[in-house]
């Protein structure tokens, strides 16, 4: 049976073996077009009020099992953004119920594989939305930007996106909303070769960042950078000595030891 909606199982820096969650048509639909993009530019950026609905087929369920079954010690149940946002898709809680379901019935090693939902948290601003988000075990939401120029620049947003003040507000209200399970902030940081354009990797947003991680509470942080090819020639990733330092600045502004902040 060709596979629809999985790929892998991969084994993931930050989740450990991974089976990955397509829920999005074949071509890239995002909300942003960010400089770093490693699946390419988006052609159409759509709008955060933009939904598909694309429900999943018996296929899904069968998949799944087909595929689990050789993997009792997988670590992840990953709705990725391999081809762009999910929350973009209606019928996120379809797949999740699925998931759920087949998870529940199987045998694992040790404990169940997390489901979790990577988010570029453009949609988290709308209570429907927020309302599906906070079942997954773990979300994972994009914050690479806390200043506005820093947002436009580096994820360049569709123009009816919320601003950069209003997104830090709805994961403030995600993280109340989902009190037992666990919500990771992820900061992608990169420098750039163009003069002109000022990356992500200023002071003015590095100190604005943690105050919004201050803010939002989450249980992780997470700081990476580019590890594939990005969508623009000028961005480049950020060494390991300067995710230390970003590391050290986020704990000495956050100055809370029940947030776990690591690099990758
Ligand atoms: S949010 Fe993710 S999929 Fe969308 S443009 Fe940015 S990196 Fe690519």
């Amino acid at each position: 049976m060709p596979r629809q909606y999985t790929y892998g199982p991969f084994r993931s820096r930050r989740l450990g073996l991974s089976l990955g969650i397509d829920i999005l048509p074949k071509n890239k639909l995002c909300t942003y077009n960010c400089v770093y993009c490693e699946i390419g530019p988006t052609k159409e950026v759509v709008s955060p009020e933009f939904r598909i609905k694309l429900p999943p087929t018996s296929d899904f369920r069968n998949e799944l099992k087909s595929i689990l079954k050789y993997v009792p010690h997988l670590k992840s149940l990953s709705f990725t953004g391999y081809q762009g946002e999910p929350t973009l898709n209606e019928n996120l809680l379809d797949f999740y119920s699925i998931i759920l379901d087949v998870r529940r019935d199987l045998k694992w090693t040790d404990e169940p594989p997390l489901i979790t939902l990577f988010t570029n948290s453009s949609t988290l601003y709308s209570s429907e939305v927020r309302e599906r988000v906070k079942h997954f075990d773990l979300v994972l939401a994009k914050l690479d930007a806390a200043t506005e120029n820093d947002f436009i620049s580096t994820n360049r947003p569709h123009k009816d996106n919320p601003d950069v003040k209003t997104i830090v507000e709805s994961l403030v209200k995600l993280r109340k909303d989902m009190p037992n399970k666990k919500l990771a902030i992820q900061c992608l940081i990169s420098k750039s070769y163009r003069e002109d354009f000022i990356s992500n990797d200023n002071k003015e947003n590095i100190k604005q960042l943690a105050y919004a991680i201050k803010k939002i509470k989450p249980d992780i942080v997470q700081l990476y950078s580019i590890a594939r090819i990005p969508s623009e020639y000028f961005v480049f990733a950020i060494d390991e000595k300067r995710k230390k330092q970003i590391v050290k600045t986020f704990k000495e502004i956050i100055n809370n030891d029940l947030i776990e902040i690591n690099y990758y």
